[in-house]
């Protein structure tokens, strides 16, 4: 009988226990809730003032001639602030739309050594570094978001530029039957072990001074990460100080992530 007592106030007390964890469970997803409306909200109320701001700037611009020197260099300031302002709203409502879990993903066959041809065309005129595509298998197309995924590399191939200090760069694109990874090699200045944990945070740089002068939101490798997520996929990063960096985007075809060889080596 005693026993009988025991176990019915053992129940109780986990059932209390079960209703009470349940309670804050729900007021937790509330309160988040509203955080991601809030951030989706005023990202889209920002974004028409900005659009008037834009527009100012343009009017500015079409009268350069009437304009001093020092005048002409604000009206650029003004643009290219507009710029990364517009890019970061941008960048709010993507992980305000992931938070939410309100992403669509628009797969269509993809041939991604194409994929990575394209990014590199496009970025290797902004860029002293020689780029260099090198497929070791990947061509047979797989269904991934084009956009995302090429965003990503955009991403990726971006950073390794900006950190890159001038030296070659290699994309590479590995396929085996479960899977396809694009990984993207600098020999940069690298990143500090501590760090590399981080790099995948929002808004976190590893030199924060510099922020305000580059362009970049802090918020593209949290993107990436989210868009490699979405795709059942990893990003993973490999650094050094000094040595440079492997960042790979690894894909999986149907289920399951097989291991690939491992990333170039951290040797400068
Ligand atoms: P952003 O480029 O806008 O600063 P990211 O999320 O793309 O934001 O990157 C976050 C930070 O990670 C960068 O500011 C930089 O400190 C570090 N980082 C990213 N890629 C590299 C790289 N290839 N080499 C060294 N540091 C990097």
């Amino acid at each position: 009988v005693q026993n009988d007592e025991h176990f019915d106030m053992l129940s109780e007390g986990f059932n209390d226990m079960a209703d009470t964890l349940q309670a804050r469970i729900q007021e937790l997803d509330e309160v988040s809730e509203m955080q991601q409306r809030f951030v989706s909200d005023v990202s889209h109320e920002l974004r028409t003032p900005l659009t008037t701001i834009r527009l100012a700037g343009e009017v500015l611009q079409g009268q350069k001639d009437g304009l001093s020197p020092g005048q002409l260099r604000a009206v650029e300031v003004l643009g290219t602030q507009v710029d990364r302002f517009e890019s970061l709203l941008g960048d709010l409502l993507e992980i305000s739309r992931y938070d939410a879990g309100r992403v669509l993903l628009e797969t269509e066959p993809t041939n991604l050594v194409h994929l990575a041809h394209e990014v590199v065309e496009g970025l290797q005129p902004l860029s002293s570094s020689l780029i260099e595509v090198r497929p070791l298998g990947g061509y047979a197309p797989i269904d991934v978001d084009a956009r995302r995924i090429r965003r990503i590399v955009s991403n990726l191939v971006g950073n390794a530029i900006e950190h890159g200090e001038g030296n070659p760069i290699v994309v590479s694109i590995d396929s085996n039957a479960s899977a396809i990874a694009i990984t993207v090699r600098d020999w940069g200045i690298g990143i500090s072990p501590v760090d590399v944990d981080h790099v995948f945070d929002r808004f976190w740089r590893a030199d924060p001074s510099r922020k305000r002068t580059l362009g970049g939101t802090g918020l593209g490798l949290a993107i990436a990460r989210e868009d490699a997520a979405v795709h059942g996929g990893t990003l993973e990063a490999w650094s050094r100080p000094g040595m440079g960096s492997n960042f790979r985007l690894t894909i999986p075809r149907a289920d399951g992530i097989s291991a690939f060889m491992s990333p170039l080596p951290l040797v400068p």
